[in-house]
C-alpha cells in the first residue's frame, strides 16, 4: 500500500476470491461455476458481427435485456435493474442503505463484511444456529440493512419464502436484501415478493446457473424506487457497467432459458450422488439447495483433504474460520468430474 491511501481502505481486508489457476488443469470444484458451455445461441452470437459493435458504447440502459428479464420474471422494466455481477448490487446496496447499519450471518457469502468494512457500516453479526441453519427470529425487527443469501454460501441452506416475508414485514424501515446468486438449483424465488413489500431487493445472477461467471452479469429485481436509487449510483459511477458483448449473450441466454433450466436439473440430480457417495464414506453433508455441497469427514481434517485433493489435480474451497475449518464447499460439476472426486476421496481416505 503506498502512504497516500486513506486510513479505511489501508486497515480493509480484500475479499480474497477462489483460486483460478492458470498453471494446470485441475477438475475444478472451488467456486461454484457450471460445469456445461453457455447454450449454443449464446456462442452463435458472439460473432464478427458482434465484436464490431465493440467501437461504440454499450446501450447503457440495456434496453433489450432489460425487456427480457422483466418478460422472465413477469415485471415491469422499471422493476430490473442490471449490472456488472451481483456483487455491484450488493456494493450499491451496502453503499445506499448501510447509514444505519447492516445486519448478516456470522457464516455467509464473504464480501458482505468486506462491503461493511470498506464503507465504515457497523455490522450486526447474527450466528447461524447450531445446525448452521439461518436464526431467522433474530433478523426481525433489525430496523437496518438486512442482508441473506438464500440459499445461504458456503452452507447451501434455504430459508422459506414464509421465513423472508416475516422479516421483509418485520423491518418495514429498512432494506432487505435476498442474495439469489443460487436460487435456480432447487430453492423458491423472493421474486414476487418484490411487488408487495417496498423494501426488499432480490439480487441474481448469471455466474452460476446460466454458466456466465466471466461475462460478469448480474440482475436485481425490486421496487421501483428501491431500482431508481441503484440507477443513481450506476449513473455516479459507471453508466456503462454492462458491456456489448455481455449484453447481447446475456439476451440470448434468455432466449434459450429450457438449456439453462436443463442443466440445473442434471447438477441437483449430481448432487444427489455426490451426496450419497460422500455419506457412504461416512462424510456429515449439510442438506442443500445449491450447485455446491458442504462437508466433513470425521477421518480427515478439512485443510488435509483440500491440499491433498489439490496434489491430487482436484480443487475445492476450504475456509480457515473457526466455525467451518472442518468443512469444504465442493461445487457440483459433471457426473463425470464428480467419480473422479469420489474416487480420489477414497483413495484419501484409504491412505
Ligand atoms: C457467486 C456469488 C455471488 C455473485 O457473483 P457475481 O459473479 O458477482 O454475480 C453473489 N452472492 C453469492 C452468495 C455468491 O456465491
Amino acid at each position: 500500500m503506498s502512504k497516500f491511501v486513506s486510513e479505511r481502505l489501508a486497515r480493509i481486508e480484500a475479499y480474497t476470491p477462489g483460486e483460478q489457476p492458470q498453471d494446470k488443469k485441475y477438475v475444478k470444484l472451488n467456486t461454484n461455476e457450471s460445469p456445461y458451455p453457455p447454450s449454443k445461441g449464446v456462442i452463435d452470437a458472439i460473432n464478427a458481427n458482434a465484436v464490431e459493435r465493440l467501437r461504440l458504447y454499450c446501450d447503457p440502459e440495456c434496453k433489450k435485456l432489460k425487456g427480457a428479464i422483466a418478460n422472465l420474471y413477469n415485471v415491469q422494466e422499471s422493476n430490473v435493474f442490471l449490472s456488472n455481477g451481483s456483487d455491484d448490487i450488493l456494493n450499491f446496496c451496502f453503499m445506499a442503505y448501510g447509514e444505519g447499519g447492516v445486519a448478516y450471518a456470522d457464516i455467509t457469502y464473504g464480501f458482505y463484511p468486506v462491503f461493511s468494512e470498506l464503507y465504515g457500516i457497523p455490522p450486526t453479526i447474527i450466528p447461524l444456529n447450531d445446525d448452521f441453519s439461518l436464526n431467522v427470529k433474530a433478523f426481525k425487527g433489525q430496523n437496518k440493512l438486512v442482508v441473506i443469501a438464500n440459499p445461504n454460501a458456503p452452507t447451501g441452506m434455504e430459508i422459506s419464502l414464509e421465513d423472508i416475508e416475516e422479516i421483509v414485514v418485520s423491518n418495514p424501515n429498512s432494506v432487505v436484501v435476498i442474495d439469489e446468486a443460487y436460487v435456480d438449483f432447487g430453492g423458491t424465488s423472493a421474486i414476487p415478493l418484490t411487488k408487495k413489500y417496498d423494501n426488499l431487493i432480490v439480487s441474481a445472477t448469471y455466474s452460476k446457473s446460466r454458466s456466465m461467471a466471466g461475462a460478469r452479469l448480474g440482475y436485481a429485481i425490486a421496487n421501483e424506487s428501491l431500482i431508481a436509487d441503484l440507477n443513481k449510483i450506476k449513473y455516479s459511477t459507471n453508466p456503462y457497467n454492462v458491456n456489448t458483448l455481455t449484453q447481447i449473450a446475456g439476451l440470448k441466454a434468455i432466449e434459450d432459458n429450457e438449456y439453462y433450466l436443463d442443466n440445473a436439473k442434471k447438477i441437483i440430480a449430481t448432487r444427489d450422488y455426490t451426496v450419497k457417495e460422500l455419506q457412504k464414506l461416512g462424510f456429515k453433508v449439510l442438506p442443500s439447495s445449491a450447485n455446491f455441497i458442504f462437508a466433513t469427514s470425521p477421518k480427515i481434517s478439512g485443510l488435509n483433504l483440500y491440499l491433498k485433493l489439490k496434489e491430487e489435480g482436484v480443487l475445492i474451497r476450504h475456509f480457515e474460520k473457526p466455525r467451518i475449518k472442518d468443512y469444504n464447499r465442493i461445487t457440483i460439476g459433471s457426473r463425470e468430474e464428480m467419480e473422479i472426486f469420489i474416487s480420489k476421496v477414497t483413495k484419501i481416505l484409504g491412505e
